[in-house]
């Protein structure tokens, strides 16, 4: 019994940290983002809505629980991470000496291409009509996406997601910074790739140097068209698999279907009825 109960508080001495920090960076980043919009919102950010629809307050409560959920998946991977540091299976170091800042930061640049990658081919296999309603279902709920739905994944999705840390750092050490970093990289991406305003210069569209970074627009037409942009920080691998939406560009650039939206957000839409979205991948 006292062995059990040891285990207990070890197990939660590992576990606290990491559900502080997988649902904080959450909470943080979208309720942050959300703050910002609701402030900004008559000052410019209204003219940048990209969808004439407006999500419902049964649209964000869903997105609010889903991502809470997946906070808690991916803090129990987060155990298994410091278990297996501990246990010398993955490499993640506290100091300078093991390796300087250079290798800091081309492991913090090649974490972020690789999971870019990883994300673009695991979000393609979670569309086939054989998975799609067990693993990305819930995410397409969302057909307006709002902040909160960064996290909003089906349990098989959260986990999947979670797989990809673990992998890297089997192959890869990394710095406990460079980690946070990318850690802190991906939710914000995140959540302002589901703002529902473009948070980007317009001039990505047609930017020769920067026009492989994603736009809000760009993972916003996933959610409202379904069959594109699965990338999610870089517009490369969509760009060399066709499967970048073909009015992006033109979108990105200012053409808008919604007329101006000053005063209205958040106010949700009117009823707060949950809507279903897409139903099935076929
Ligand atoms: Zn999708
Ligand atoms: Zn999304």
């Amino acid at each position: 019994m006292q062995a059990f109960s040891d285990a207990l508080a070890s197990f939660w001495q590992i576990w606290s940290p990491n559900l502080t920090m997988d649902v904080g960076r959450y909470v943080i980043a979208a309720g942050g983002l959300a703050l910002i919009l609701k402030l900004f919102w008559n000052f410019g950010l209204g003219r940048r809505k990209i969808q004439a629809r407006f999500p419902s307050h049964a649209d964000v409560r869903r997105e609010i629980l889903a991502s809470l959920r997946t906070g808690v998946l991916f803090s129990l991977t987060g155990v298994g991470i410091v278990f297996g540091a501990m246990h010398g299976v993955f490499s993640i170091y506290p100091d300078f000496e093991t390796a300087g800042v250079l290798y800091l930061a081309i492991s913090l640049v090649a974490i972020i291409v690789a999971h870019d990658a990883y994300f673009y081919w695991t979000h393609r296999l979670m569309h086939h009509p054989r998975l799609f309603r067990y693993f990305h279902r819930t995410h397409h709920r969302s057909v307006t996406p709002t902040p909160f739905a960064a996290y909003a994944f089906d349990v098989p999705e959260a986990l999947l997601m979670s797989l990809f840390t673990p992998l890297w750092l089997l192959f890869v050490p990394m710095h406990v910074l460079g980690l946070f970093l990318f850690m802190a990289f991906m939710i914000v991406r995140n959540v302002m790739g589901h703002a529902g305003v473009e948070l980007m210069p317009r001039a990505l569209a047609d930017s020769r140097w920067f026009g492989w970074i994603n736009a809000t627009t760009h993972h916003d037409l996933h959610h409202s068209s379904f069959h594109y942009n699965y990338g999610l920080y870089f517009t490369w691998w969509d760009r060399l698999m066709g499967t970048e939406h073909p009015a992006y560009r033109e979108k990105l650039r200012g053409f808008r279907e919604a007329p101006d939206a000053i005063g209205q957000y958040p106010s949700l839409a009117p009823g707060g009825a949950a809507i279903s979205g897409v139903a099935s991948a076929e």
